[in-house]
């Protein structure tokens, strides 16, 4: 008998524990990928990899008056004066330290604690960001930075970026909301560059900052990868970011999902060839 009531006891306990494993706790689902961005060298490298490669190609695409990034540059576009397009935050700017914030608060992202942290000025430079954009600017090439941060915050924005070196000039940050038009899509905001300039490279972290790309599915992204095959490296140059953006929605295709249901999802999607 009392054997019988431990065996009860021990798969309660059991039962209790694997309940446990299969808790999520929703700030661990970034620790792993913000210490790789906070401490791996290789991050590091890779960030040098693209801006060193851009600094090489910058020259050759300035001079050949056919060369452009922009899928939204239309003709004629020869004889426009060149510049560069940067996407911001996880491009050319280190928000990783609000995403410590986080993950150590037990907390979410929201758009509150964001501008806040936004208006404190204190994201770090990229690394290999200030030296190309100032090689850019210096070879007399116009440099844009066309950010999701919000209108609002803009003055902070610039502050930030002034501080780090980052070359900064009246109307070169071109914040979400800035204009009626200007949402997070970014594309209103390349066409009017694309109507003074010709826009030889573009920089982001995330599918949006190089072609429309919202609310599409995971397939459909890495075809769009594909398509543009001959641009990444050349004319695309795109920063690691494996915290957040539209790769991660792209996991839950718009469905509201509870963070239970949402680990689910992300485990379905594994693929370990095995059936
Ligand atoms: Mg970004």
């Amino acid at each position: 008998m009392r054997n019988s009531t431990l065996a009860v006891l021990i798969m309660v306990l059991f039962t209790a524990c694997q309940t446990s494993n299969h808790t999520v706790d929703h700030s661990n689902n970034t620790l792993y990928s913000t210490l790789w961005i906070q401490t791996a060298a290789e991050y590091e490298a890779l960030s040098y990899q693209a801006y060193n490669t851009a600094e090489t190609l910058l020259p050759v695409a300035v001079e050949d008056s056919s060369w452009t990034a922009s899928l939204e540059q239309e003709d004629p576009y020869f004889d426009k004066p060149p510049a560069i397009i940067l996407d911001l935050d996880e491009t050319a700017i280190d928000n990783s330290f609000y995403e410590a914030r986080v993950i150590l608060d037990k907390s979410g992202f929201d758009n509150v604690t964001w501008n806040n942290w936004v208006r404190e000025a204190e994201a770090e430079a990229i690394k290999g960001a200030v030296e190309f954009t100032n090689y850019a600017d210096d070879l007399g090439v116009a440099v844009f930075y066309i950010t999701n941060r919000d209108a609002e915050v803009q003055p902070y924005t610039e502050q930030n970026l002034i501080e780090l070196g980052f070359p900064v000039k009246e109307g070169s940050v071109m914040s979400n909301g800035g204009r009626p038009e200007w949402t997070s899509a970014k594309t209103e905001r390349r066409k009017l560059v694309a109507e003074n300039y010709r826009i030889v490279m573009l920089f982001g972290d995330d599918l949006n900052d190089f072609v429309p790309a919202r609310g599409i599915s995971i397939n459909e992204r890495k075809a769009l990868a594909e398509q543009y095959s001959d641009h990444w490296g050349v004319k695309w140059f795109v920063l690691p970011n494996p915290n957040y953006g539209s790769w991660e929605r792209a996991l839950y295709m718009g469905d509201e999902q509870t963070e239970e249901e949402a680990q689910q999802t992300r485990l379905n999607l594994l693929k370990d060839k095995r059936n």
